[in-house]
């Protein structure tokens, strides 16, 4: 393993934890320099960086360090150096010549020059039951962009279920198509940064000029477009002229428009206006497909056993999937141990602990609240009209569940019920999380956010 794969791992496992704004923040342009017997040289861009990730974060990256590499990791060093950037601008660039060839090997996940990154494609995507809904919208739009229904179209889900990889597919099946399609990737959070540099440097005109005119806008993780008024209002007209033009857009969240707060009424209905698709959690055979897959990617060859126990013990998203291979493949080559499923199950011990997160039970009821966009007052007030008994019970349930809390004491929490009240939601809710769905990947969702933060 290369101090670049060590790394990945690291950010990997760490980014977990973390909110994306502050992963990115933090971890943007960082890299292991080098490794020096038990101490671990990280390059960070600036001073500023540097302070952070000693006073915040060191204790996280040596541990994760360690678990990866090995109790030998003892000290971790923090220098200014440059890093190579990992060209996260937004550019809007029409290719000239055409992208016949694409390079296999060297720098695999180097973004290319439309910011895109090239493994991420449909050839790259496996289809299952969690995401073929979604897989077959952006393929259509591939395929006829701008004109087909689905504009824009809207992808949802948790995190790490594939959202940006589906995104980015999109870019690469129609520049793939034609080479001389204007295709522009990028965050809300860089849309927002851009304009307001924009205001700031006066350079508006530049702005609407480059977020105006591809013939593909996707936009990633919408739900962070600022709620600073000017933003939206800038990204709406950006929206309108584009989807007037029979321009696609393509955009994804982690939850449906009608749930991101803080976002104008106008936009939450455009967004409305074509598909909405959403991504959730891939069932057991799918994971062993994405497993299967990503182990062919990367020319490794893991006993059917091994793979179905990381399927069985990594449940929640693709990217934790993903980790737990990486690690995997890092516990090999750093200790020289033959692949055994004892080596595999002790190395995902603590994977299978570090899911586990603590909340109060006020943080679950807001979450529960925010998810079915509810009131408190009514959410915890006597009515029993459907649309607040049956998140009322899920609250009941997720703390009896996640919390561990007891039936007298939700009940007291729940607007001063009857413990058996609590009992009564607990094993309906339980039963019916084993036949819908629906219903489980909501509870799913919710959990995310509630220990994702
Ligand atoms: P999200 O944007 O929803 O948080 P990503 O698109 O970043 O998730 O996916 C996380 C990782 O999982 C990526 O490395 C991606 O390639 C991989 N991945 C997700 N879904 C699939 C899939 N269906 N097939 C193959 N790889 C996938
Ligand atoms: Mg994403």
């Amino acid at each position: 393993m290369t101090n670049q794969q060590l790394w990945q791992a690291v950010l990997g496992e760490l980014e977990l934890n973390l909110t994306k704004a502050n992963f990115t923040t933090w971890f943007k342009n960082t890299a292991i320099s080098f490794v020096d017997g038990e101490k671990v040289f990280v390059g960070v861009p600036n001073t500023f960086t540097k302070a952070w990730l000693e006073n915040k974060y060191h204790q996280s990256i040596l541990k994760t360090l360690q678990k990866i590499v090995g109790p030998q990791i003892k000290e971790v060093v923090y220098k200014v150096e440059l890093v190579k950037p990992q060209a996260q601008k937004a550019t809007v660039v029409t290719s000239t010549a055409p992208t016949a060839s694409p390079k296999p090997a060297a720098a695999e996940t180097t973004p290319n020059r439309f910011g895109l990154n090239p493994k991420y494609t449909f050839s790259n995507f496996v289809v299952g039951k969690n995401n073929e809904l979604a897989h077959a919208a952006a393929q259509a739009v591939a395929k006829n962009p701008g004109k087909s229904t689905y504009n824009p179209l809207f992808i949802y889900g948790g995190v790490g279920l594939g959202k940006t990889h589906l995104l980015q597919a999109v870019g690469h099946a129609i520049l793939e198509a034609d080479p001389t399609k204007k295709v522009l990737y990028t965050t809300s959070e860089k849309f927002t940064n851009d304009y307001v540099q924009a205001i700031r440097n006066r350079t508006t005109e530049r702005f609407k000029q480059t977020y105006r005119s591809p013939d593909l806008l996707m936009i990633d993780d919408v739900q962070f477009m600022a709620a600073k008024d000017g933003t939206q209002q800038e990204f709406f007209h950006t929206f309108n002229e584009l989807h007037q033009a029979d321009k696609q857009i393509v955009m994804t969240s982690d939850r449906p428009p009608k749930a991101i707060p803080a976002l104008e009424q106008r936009l939450v209905s455009r967004f409305e206006w074509g598909m909405i698709a959403d991504i959730f959690q891939p069932d057991y055979e799918t994971r062993i497909a994405i497993l299967k897959a990503k182990c062919a990617e990367r020319n490794l060859v893991l006993d059917q056993t091994i793979i179905s126990h990381i399927a069985t013990v990594v449940q929640n998203n693709i990217r934790e999937l993903e980790g737990a291979l990486n690690k995997i493949i890092a516990y090999e080559q750093f200790q020289h141990a033959p692949l055994s499923l004892e080596l595999v199950k002790k190395t995902l011990v603590n994977q299978v602990l570090s899911g586990r997160r603590s909340a109060t039970p006020k943080q679950l009821i807001n979450t529960v609240a925010e998810f079915y966009d509810l009131r408190l007052d009514d959410l915890l007030g006597q009515s029993r009209e459907k649309r607040l008994a049956f998140p009322r019970q899920i609250i009941m349930y997720l703390m009896r569940k996640e919390l561990e809390s007891s039936y007298p004491a939700i009940g007291q929490e729940i607007g001063g019920r009857d413990h058996t009240t609590a009992m009564h939601a607990f094993t309906k809710i339980s039963r019916e999380v084993e036949t819908n769905d629906r219903l489980k990947q909501e509870i799913e969702q919710i959990k995310q956010r509630l220990f994702n933060g």
